[in-house]
């Protein structure tokens, strides 16, 4: 699942990219964020210390 990024609250500041526990969040040309890879196992942190509030995670299905 993407991550959602709302794009007028990001700010690029790689927060999220920095404190994610298994280091997939890269930054894209614009500066905002994204999954690279697919081992996100939806721990909640890079939503959680976002400090701008601007990142929402969808949780698969199986997840919820
Ligand atoms: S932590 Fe929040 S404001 Fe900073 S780059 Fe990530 S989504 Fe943007
Ligand atoms: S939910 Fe956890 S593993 Fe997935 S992108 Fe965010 S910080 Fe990384």
């Amino acid at each position: 699942m993407p991550l959602i990024v709302d794009k007028d609250l990001c700010n690029s500041c790689g927060e999220c990219m920095d404190r994610c526990t298994m280091d997939i969040i890269r930054l894209d040309e614009n500066g905002f964020p994204y999954k690279k890879y697919d081992e996100c196992w939806y721990c909640g942190v890079c939503e959680e210390d976002c400090p701008e509030n601007a990142l929402i995670l969808e949780l698969p299905f199986l997840v919820k």
